[in-house]
């Protein structure tokens, strides 16, 4: 079998972002491959353990998609900071005979040095066009644990288990592997929270992980992180405005200051999004929505509502304002510029994370989540069919049927892009919804 249906009948999606499935992002040939390895959401802490502890299978499923799509040369993006990862992954590299094939370069510690955009600047210095991918400048991207992945699926193992950071303001932070489709209080019980009535969770990273409505839901594999915070917490609040009251809020009080535009990631890179404009349409009530399209080039990083606006006002709302406005008049983003170039006061205007962390009221809370080793054993497990991007996975189970861990219980649809899943755990099919099959968990091993 080749490598890219060992991936598919996996059921590897990327687990660092959206879930876009593996297979998919392979079957075009680029000039590099690129590993994922930033990890710049403040306080999670996956990726820098599992490149610690499983650096050989992450070089050599990181190989082996490069070798896949005829890559001429592999790097690993990874802070500088964590000195003894790159250490150990240089060492590994050279002792596994790929110094000529992989090289790890060090990222700096700025936010969001993991956009794929971002990233594929600082480790090749090409510009993503607007509106484009990574592929475009010949470079395809992927994350650390799903390098990891893809080397399990060589082996025949399904993706069955993610890796989660559980931090923010509680006595236990740390970081666990947890079977997919474990129900997500489980896994927030860790913290050593007793009373979550005061707490509210942050459903991913603290900047671009939405806020939970409670501890309802089962883990998916593209669950990174619960960062779980007080209610009264600057980010809790902050993320607790929807999107009406943040268009009144931003119509009053903008001052055009420009620092939400200035300071913009995407924008730095010499892409057109001015999310300053977006906040003026919004004040002036401007209609003419072919003018606003830029608001399509906004990658929803929060950089400027959780740190650029010195007035604390939600400019990325403002482009989700005119983004579902585009959407619903299926008007697209035509980029103008042919060439692109990173406007000259990049150096100076990146975002460091310490200083993030620091304006996000995170510092206190930004500490070591060890690896720490759980038995998750819930009465049921729920597996949504619907964890990747794409069309949802179809149920080859029935109801009462005994299935056994790593078993396909849904497949991808005919001549459609998905991913299959697998049980997580051995039990029997309790039900079968419209979006997710429910195992009760028994003995069946
Ligand atoms: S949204 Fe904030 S940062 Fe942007 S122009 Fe207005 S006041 Fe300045
Ligand atoms: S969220 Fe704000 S800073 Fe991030 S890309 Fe969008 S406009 Fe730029």
């Amino acid at each position: 079998m080749d490598l890219l249906n060992m991936i598919k009948n996996a059921g590897v999606i990327g687990a660092g972002g959206a879930g876009f499935p593996t297979h998919a992002k392979l079957t075009s040939k680029a000039e590099y491959i690129l590993l994922n390895g930033a990890e710049c959401e403040p306080l999670l802490r996956v990726d820098q353990q599992l490149m610690a502890m499983f650096a050989d299978e992450i070089i050599k499923g990181l190989e082996a998609a490069g070798r896949y799509i005829e890559a001429g040369k592999a790097i690993m993006g990874i802070k500088g900071k964590h000195k003894e990862v790159i250490a150990h992954m240089r060492e590994r590299i050279s002792a596994l005979g790929l110094a000529d094939f992989m090289e790890v370069k060090e990222l700096r510690d700025m936010y969001p040095a993991g956009d794929e955009q971002v990233l594929v600047h600082e480790l090749t210095q090409r510009i993503v066009p607007e509106a484009s991918i990574p592929l475009k400048v010949g470079c395809v991207v992927i994350n650390a644990e799903t390098a990891l992945n893809i080397f399990n699926a060589m082996a025949g193992k399904p993706v069955t288990e993610t890796y989660i950071t559980v931090a923010g303001d509680i006595p236990r932070r740390m970081t666990l592997k947890v079977p997919v489709g474990v129900p997500i209080r489980d896994v927030i019980k860790q913290s050593g929270v007793e009373n979550l009535d005061d707490y509210a969770v942050i459903d991913g990273g603290p900047m671009m992980g939405p806020l939970k409505t409670g501890v309802d839901g089962h883990v998916t594999k593209k669950s990174k992180g619960y960062v779980v915070l007080k209610k009264d917490h600057f980010l809790i609040r902050k993320k607790s405005v929807n999107l009406n009251q943040a268009r009144v809020i931003n119509r009053t009080a903008c001052e055009q200051c420009r620092m939400c535009t200035d300071l913009c990631p995407r924008y730095l890179l010499g892409h057109s999004i001015q999310p300053h404009k977006m906040m003026r349409a919004l004040s002036y009530n401007i209609q003419d929505i072919h003018e606003l399209q830029i608001a399509q080039l906004c990658c929803e990083c929060n950089a400027c509502e959780l740190f650029s606006c010195p007035a604390n006002l939600h400019p990325k709302s403002a482009n989700i304002y005119f983004k579902k406005k585009l959407d619903e008049q299926g008007i697209r983003y035509q980029p103008a510029q042919k060439e692109y170039q990173t406007r000259s006061a990049r150096e100076y205007r990146l975002i460091p994370s310490k200083r993030l962390i620091a304006r996000i009221g995170l510092s206190s809370f930004d500490q070591p989540a060890p690896m720490t080793q759980v038995e998750f054993r819930p009465e049921t497990i729920e597996i949504s069919l619907r964890q990747h991007i794409g069309a949802p996975a179809i149920p080859v189970v029935n109801v009462g049927e005994h299935v056994q861990k790593e078993q396909l219980i849904g497949k991808i649809p005919e001549n459609s892009l998905g991913a299959a899943v697998h049980a997580s755990l051995a039990g029997t099919v309790a039900e079968i919804k419209e979006n997710s099959i429910v195992i009760r968990v028994g003995s069946y091993v």
